[in-house]
């Protein structure tokens, strides 16, 4: 942060929050991304300020912290962490994924919990923001270890949420098979079959397209910027991080839409495609990942790619960078590394994942930056069509699912353009996507009373 020159009111402001927060790094990150335009809209908008409206939001509701003991395949006993933040239910029920991952800090769950609130007032549905997890590492873990995990994060976890309470859903490390144990034993627990997680499977009140939505979500996001900025999706290079759910999805509807998707990456190295991944590429990626759980460095060896094992795809030049892998992953050097090379959209796939320092790079070189709070917005979207379609017990078929979607990127895209665009034109999307979910969550928060 320290290269970024601050506002007064900005400054106390985070010196507050960090006092509040002692050493939640990541946590005072998100708040002073969403502080550098709340702060200034309160100027002109004072109501907010004298209700301290945005001073509560950087305090979730509850944090439950709870024990995880479970019985690896040898019968080997293993205690854990488990994590669930209640942020806010200004608008709708909590709703936000799980995390499974190994180191996992509370200051990133924080940070997250507190972006979900934002991202779900974009989508125009009623959903709070949440999140969740437990230091748990599921790399190399097995079927049974997994379930065993799953059932007794969930045993515990089944005390706080419900249809109309609190909605988990997946995240990194946590796919349609966490999601359905834990369902599975959500169901035992409560002897009730109701929409209390989302990004179950099909066949049991899951959606079509959830899997699919924050990827697909992205590619229209990018589709939508692009046609505003008068430029065109088709032939345009981009590299792309990660190879999980949201990763392989985007890469699927880019290549599909003809974009030219020349890097894939894990936390071990990255793939290089300089010509762009082919349809065929992508069927095999997806395979590799969903069905065999591999590494991308066998998808190299197996396509007969490039693979640069140990580093980040943003030495690349490329027309778009898409970040869809973890928090922090473009530092300020990447950024400038990027823009050198000429890359002109920077489009948020995962959460959080440019420093502010990149993000103050970035915008300072008038590049567009698209935050992930409207970009990745897809997947918790499908989450509430989900939550409907139980509601109403049917299913929507996956054409009429993909098309609420796009209408809902559709819909998220002019919010942001609208709340976003500055006296010379230029779009600061950031500033559109963090004042257009303010307000939603601060006007109900204003109608409901200091509660
Ligand atoms: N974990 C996803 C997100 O970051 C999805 C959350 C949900 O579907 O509730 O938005």
């Amino acid at each position: 942060m320290a290269a970024v020159c601050l506002s007064e009111g900005l400054h106390t402001f985070i010196k507050g929050i960090k006092e509040r927060h002692p050493g939640d790094r990541e946590f005072h990150q998100a708040v002073f991304e969403v502080a550098q335009d709340i702060i200034p809209f309160m100027d002109k908008n004072p109501i907010y300020r004298e209700k301290r409206i945005f001073e509560r939001l950087t305090e979730a509701d509850r944090i439950i912290i709870f024990r995880v003991t479970w019985e690896d395949d040898q019968g080997v006993i293993h205690t854990n962490r488990g994590y669930r933040i209640q942020h806010s239910n200004a608008i709708g029920p909590y709703k936000g994924g799980i995390r499974f991952r190994a180191p996992l800090r509370l200051s990133v769950l924080k940070a997250l919990a507190f972006e979900q609130t934002f991202k779900n007032s974009l989508t125009g549905l009623p959903m709070g923001g949440a999140k969740g997890g437990a230091n748990f590492n599921p790399k190399g873990k097995s079927d049974r270890e997994i379930m065993k995990f799953c059932q007794q994060y969930m045993t515990e976890l089944s005390r706080y949420i419900g249809p109309n309470l609190d909605i988990p859903a997946g995240d990194i490390g946590v796919g349609e098979r966490e999601i359905s144990y834990m369902f599975g034993q959500y169901k035992k627990i409560k002897n009730e079959f109701s929409g209390a997680l989302t990004g179950k499977g099909v066949s049991f009140g899951g959606s079509l397209i959830r899997k699919e939505a924050t990827g697909y979500g992205c590619a229209y996001m990018l589709e939508f910027v692009l046609k505003e900025q008068n430029q065109r999706l088709e032939g345009k290079s981009v590299a792309v991080s990660g190879a999980g759910n949201v990763a392989i999805h985007a890469i699927e509807k880019l290549v599909n839409k003809g974009a030219n998707v020349i890097t894939v990456s894990d936390s071990s190295g990255f793939v290089y495609a300089p010509k762009g991944l082919a349809e065929k590429d992508v069927e095999e990626l997806k395979i590799l990942k969903f069905e065999k759980r591999g590494r991308i460095s066998q998808f190299a060896k197996d396509r007969g790619l490039r693979y640069f094992s140990g580093k980040k795809p943003w030495a690349v030049p490329c027309d778009i960078a898409l970040p869809c892998a973890i928090q922090n992953e473009i530092s300020d050097s990447d950024a400038k590394t990027l823009i050198m090379n000429g890359c002109r959209f920077f489009l948020e796939g995962a959460n959080i994942p440019c420093t502010p320092e990149a993000v103050h790079t970035i915008m300072a070189s008038k590049r567009v930056f698209i935050p992930g709070k409207a970009a990745n917005a897809g997947g918790v979207a499908v989450s509430g069509l989900e939550l409907t379609q139980n509601s109403m017990r049917l299913s929507w078929t996956e054409e009429e699912l993909d098309l609420r979607l796009k209408e809902i990127m559709a819909d998220i895209h002019a919010t942001i353009v609208k709340y976003g665009r500055e006296h010379d034109g230029y779009v600061n999307y950031k500033k559109g996507a963090n004042i257009g979910a303010f307000l939603k969550v601060a006007d109900a928060m204003l109608s409901c009373g200091t509660v």
